[in-house]
């Protein structure tokens, strides 16, 4: 054995100065304050001025817990700045409202969250901006997209639910050729395994809410970038309003600590569990990009040093079957959401496409009967059985 620990996801560390804070805290604190003050006139000029570097205003414009949690994400990602947003949507919405005006093109490429898809037909619409879809990223298919033009090219790598893996190499440079830029949403990998500036993307966006924070007990979002960009995207955030609050940053600065061990033990039983759903009599098909048998397999090893904590599966017995298991289940809990430390389970078309019923789900391209499985800290062998007792019952 090795002794060297998986350089895949530790980042550089902080210098010793830099772990140490206020009142020698070791631990940045939670500046639960809406306002800074100032001790004059003079001081308040001063910092007008631009004098008085490393001093906070109001909230909405930054907060040293923010600052900090913003710095421990920029060094995950390998990025030059990061900014940190109330949830994912509001870091999406916000990316879009940016990068887009009337007229200008959106493409969006395969699957994708629900709520990014929608904000663009029920918000952005309104505002001009135009936007496709793109099947796949096969240049045909990106081509016919295209036709229109192209201002900003959107993926989610992987993508939910089936966990598709684009090569973000080639779509960045698809983009830059049309002078468009590339954002990739990277929740379900989470920097620990993907780091999409690597590999020429001009943003990386996550649900901080996911794999980032980790504990399913905060809500938050970001992007990360040239400083330059995210610099643009601050000004802008301190307009829309829709900034972390600092209780909520100082939880992500905590739950990003221990990223790289859990999405690396999470990976590691997500990639039995799909091998132990492969076998399974009851199962149709599996997706999870660790197995040979995911039409991404080879770009997601090119790309990632393990494949997450997410996997997706369709049972022979179809939506009906999915609705007894999610019940026979005892160990994953039926929520919204993953990349929590508690393993979670849902038939997807009934817990995010509930308006729309499965008709509707297909329509938007989600399998009826697809099981989303967010696999949690819990032992391999646990979650195994509890999977085989489950499937024996429908
Ligand atoms: C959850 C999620 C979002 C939205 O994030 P919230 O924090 O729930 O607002 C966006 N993109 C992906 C891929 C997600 O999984």
């Amino acid at each position: 054995m090795s002794p060297t620990p998986p350089s895949s996801a530790q980042p550089p560390s902080e210098g010793r100065s830099e772990r140490s804070h206020e009142r020698r805290s070791l631990i940045p604190p939670i500046f639960q304050t809406a306002s800074f003050t100032f001790g004059s006139a003079a001081e308040l000029a001063a910092f007008h001025g631009g004098e008085e570097d490393g001093t906070y205003f109001y909230g909405r414009y930054g907060n040293p817990t923010q600052a900090a949690a913003e710095a421990r994400l920029a060094r995950l990602e390998g990025a030059e700045a990061s900014l940190l947003y109330a949830s994912g949507m509001a870091a999406v919405s916000s990316v879009f409202l940016a990068l887009l005006a009337p007229e200008a093109r959106l493409l969006i490429l395969g699957e994708s969250y629900r709520h990014t898809r929608d904000v663009t037909e029920k918000l952005l619409a309104r505002y001009g901006v135009r936007y496709a879809l793109a099947e796949s990223e096969a240049p045909a298919a990106l081509g016919e997209a295209a036709r229109g033009g192209v201002r900003l090219l959107f993926a989610e790598v992987p993508s939910n639910p089936t966990l598709r893996v684009p090569d973000i190499g080639r779509l960045a440079e698809w983009a830059r050729a049309r002078g468009a830029r590339l954002v990739v949403d990277a929740t379900i990998a989470s920097p620990a395994l993907l780091r999409p500036l690597e590999h020429g993307a001009d943003l990386a966006l996550h649900s901080a809410t996911k794999y980032l924070s980790g504990h399913n007990d905060v809500l938050a979002g970001a992007a990360s970038g040239p400083r330059e960009l995210v610099d643009a995207l601050r000004e802008q955030q301190a307009l829309l309003g829709g900034i972390l609050a600092p209780q909520s940053a100082f939880l992500l600065d905590r739950g990003m600590k221990t990223l790289a061990l859990r999405v690396e033990r999470q990976s590691q039983t997500a990639l039995c569990l799909a091998e132990f759903l492969g076998g399974s009599p009851q199962v149709a098909r599996v997706h999870y990009p660790g197995l040979s048998s995911h039409p991404d397999h080879a770009t997601a090893r090119r790309l990632m040093p393990a494949f997450g904590g997410l996997l997706s599966f369709e049972l022979r017995g179809g939506p009906a079957a999915a609705d007894r298991l999610v019940d026979a289940l005892r160990v994953p809990v039926l929520a919204p959401g993953f990349g929590g430390t508690e393993s979670q389970v849902e038939h997807h078309a009934r817990m995010a496409y509930a308006d729309l019923g499965l008709e509707g789900a297909q329509a938007r391209g989600v399998a009826p009967g697809l099981i989303r499985y967010s696999v949690g800290l819990e032992d391999f062998e646990v979650l195994r059985d509890d999977l085989r007792e489950g499937l024996g019952k429908i």
